[in-house]
């Protein structure tokens, strides 16, 4: 144990004392005394057996390997006595059938193979280096390298007179979603793009390299989809059922250019005898050579070959667990994550699908010791989240009216049980609950310590301050439910023992236990968090949203639009909007208040029902039905995915893009169109409090 946690351990609280932000007195302590028995079900064995049988095959959603984990997931949660539910989606997904590359006429060996100690890796090192939704073709040219391939190392290369036109661009993965490294070489005409991982990012330069550590070694290859948007490319904004109508090839955000992953020592081959150019500051990787960019005088040939004419279509099946509500079956609290990997996926993500299984398991056995929930409960697992979030979105496309109507709450797992460390994020409105459950669970590494303790300690928050979060832009399941439906959305993991595994072969069952987590705590502790998280939400008299801290986040957001505007300029104007998110904030306050008062005594009949209709529209009022200007499908003004990155997150992506993109008069409605909707918003939040008060 480490000793700085010592003092830390006196000064907290006996675990599983704190309030139950939401429930009334009366209420309280029978789910207080059920979460403190749940959290002892989930149980690192069982984790560790679920965890070795997901891990044993590849999973790669389309494919055979995925009808088995369908399986075994359904199997289980029936198993537990839960109803249990599949759905299928028809998407248009082609697989690569044939890839291959050749520096100066020579062929690369593009294969992971075998490493010693690692039996999955010998079973199927054949692995195709796939990178999901890359064109087909057979392209070549002189070897330009673009860095990360960021929009601005593009700006570079203009600058310097270097043409990526008619050549093979080589970049670097990091920095950005690489789906925006194949949209922008494909843009500077580059006729086929090879994306590698360099070995400052997650290789040598970083440490041992598997077998002897966890970091990625030189034939290591971090496959991906490549795809921008969420969903099936032929489908927008609705289900993949059969027989629907597609939208041809032309108009998918797909690339049309071949886009291939290789390892570093691939790379070396391709960048070692790149000359022309010298590199820009900062463009120097980790290989050992002087990198230059280009183009030429090496060659590259890339030939991708796929099963479009054949088989462009592939079944994809979301698998869910389902408790009905007692009392409210119309409201919907989710957990999900996904069950698709780009190999066996020990990591990503079967560790997440063990967490969902495990709280089904700890929830369905407190249902047996008399535990009910009074709202409907989902345990999802989603197929093809890899290729572009296809699962979750066909699905939430699927139901998104009954969604709209009664999600009250997606809880995201996606990577599990990597190490001690503790992170999570999502809605503001959401990050109160996640704190308050993280005190109710304790750590492994020190049983007297609660989670929450841990976190706090491990990222160093000063007395008074809470542990950041992360904010919902883009990369994950969470999506369909928070950025598209509006959907309050938390998630959390355990991680930090670092490697370089992700999206490799090497994601293994062997890697997982030896370098990540060998008696599957990590996995367990994780799964506590998603069991309390799960039952405090559902029996939860008034829903644990805290609109205060929703305005109070929202409150330094403006500034930057004022300064953007003075930057230009511009003359923007931004009281409406500032006073409307005050105005937010101050609604949350008064409504905690209200809540806290109410629930002390005996709420009147009905009143807490009421509440929580109004309530649930709050952060839908903070979605546009239309969407985003430049993205439809994206409704949530309050956080995207930055256009230009896919990972890193825009707030208030309306106001910001129109202010990226130049325009004041639009930046100016913009931002007038918020202010008016954080007004819807707090009208809800204030009827809400009313509805609690009203005899
Ligand atoms: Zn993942």
């Amino acid at each position: 144990m480490r000793s700085l946690l010592s003092a830390v351990m006196l000064a907290s609280a006996p675990l599983g004392a704190q309030q139950l932000t939401g429930y009334a007195s009366s209420s309280a302590a029978a789910q207080r005394a059920a979460e403190e028995h749940a959290i002892t079900r989930p149980d690192p064995q069982r984790a560790r057996e679920a965890s070795r049988a997901l891990s044993d095959g590849m999973h790669v959603a389309g494919t055979p390997g995925q009808a088995r984990t369908r399986d075994y997931v359904i199997a289980q949660m029936k198993a537990m006595g839960l109803a249990t539910e599949v759905r299928e989606y028809q998407v248009w997904m082609p697989h690569p059938t044939r890839i291959e590359v050749w520096v100066n006429g020579r062929p690369l060996d593009l294969r992971e193979g075998p490493v010693a100690g690692d039996v999955t890796s010998a079973k199927h090192a054949e692995t195709l280096p796939i990178n999901g939704y890359g064109g087909s073709g057979d392209a070549e040219g002189d070897v330009v390298f673009v860095n990360y391939g960021l929009v601005e190392d593009y700006t570079t290369l203009d600058s310097m007179g270097v043409k990526v036109a008619g050549k093979v661009a080589v970049a670097r993965y990091g920095r950005s979603f690489r789906g925006i490294k194949a949209r922008e070489a494909e843009k500077h005409g580059a006729v086929a793009l090879l994306i590698y991982s360099d070995p400052q990012d997650d290789g040598y330069v970083q440490g041992d390299v598997y077998p002897d550590g966890p970091w990625r070694p030189a034939q290591g290859i971090q496959r991906g989809g490549v795809m921008n948007g969420a969903g099936d490319p032929s489908t927008p904004g609705y289900a993949s059922k059969a027989g629907v109508p597609r939208i041809p090839l032309g108009q998918m955000p797909v690339p049309h250019i071949p886009v291939v992953p290789i390892g570093y020592g691939n790379a070396a081959e391709l960048l070692a005898l790149v000359r022309g150019t010298g590199i820009p500051r900062g463009w120097q990787g980790g290989l050992p050579f002087r990198y230059h960019v280009g183009p030429g005088p090496t060659r590259a040939r890339v030939r991708v070959e796929t099963d479009t004419a054949t088989a462009p279509f592939k079944a994809l099946w979301d698998t869910f667990g389902v408790v009905k509500g007692s009392e409210f079956p119309d409201e919907i609290v989710v957990i999900g994550g996904h069950r698709d990997a780009w190999g066996p996926g020990a990591g990503d993500n079967v560790s997440g699908t063990v967490s969902i299984l495990e709280a089904a398991h700890a929830v369905a056995e407190q249902m047996k010791a008399g535990w009910k929930p009074r709202r409907t409960l989902l345990f999802a697992t989603w197929d093809a989240e890899e290729w572009g979030l296809i699962g979750s979105t066909e699905y939430v496309e699927d139901d998104s009216l009954r969604l709209q109507k009664g999600g009250v709450a997606y809880f995201n797992q996606d990577g599990a049980g990597g190490g001690p460390n503790f992170g999570g994020g999502g809605s503001p409105s959401l990050r109160g609950l996640l704190r308050d459950v993280t005190k109710a669970v304790p750590h492994p590494d020190a049983p007297a310590t609660s989670m929450y303790q841990w976190w706090r300690e491990q990222s160093k928050v000063p007395a008074g301050q809470e542990p950041a979060m992360g904010d919902p832009g883009g990369g994950s399941d969470f999506a369909g439910f928070y950025n598209h439906l509006g959907i309050p959305h938390s998630d959390w993991g355990m991680g930090g023992t670092g490697g370089g595994n992700y999206h490799s072969l090497y994601d293994s069952f062997e890697w997982l236990v030896r370098f990540a987590d060998p008696t599957f705590k990590y996995h367990a502790a994780q799964a506590r968090v998603a069991t309390v998280m799960m039952m405090r939400m559902a029996n939860a008299d008034v829903l644990p949203y805290d609109y205060a801290e929703f305005g109070r986040t929202m409150r330094p957001y403006v500034a930057p639009v004022d300064k953007a505007s003075a930057a230009n300029t511009w003359s923007l104007h931004t009281a409406s909007l500032a006073a409307s998110i005050a105005a937010l904030e101050n609604a949350g306050v008064a409504f905690n208040a209200t809540r806290d008062s109410v629930l002390a005594a005996t709420p009147a009949k009905g009143a807490a029902a009421r509440a929580n209709a109004q309530l649930i529209q709050v952060e839908r009022a903070l979605t546009r039905p239309e969407g985003l200007r430049t993205r439809p499908w994206y409704r949530s003004l309050i956080y995207a995915s930055d256009e230009n990155n896919g990972y890193s997150t825009m707030i208030f992506p309306s106001i910001n893009e129109a202010i990226r993109a130049g325009d004041p008069a639009l930046a100016q409605r913009e931002i007038d169109d918020l202010a008016m909707r954080f007004g819807k918003a707090t009208a809800f939040v204030n009827a809400a409090r009313a509805a609690l008060v009203d005899k």
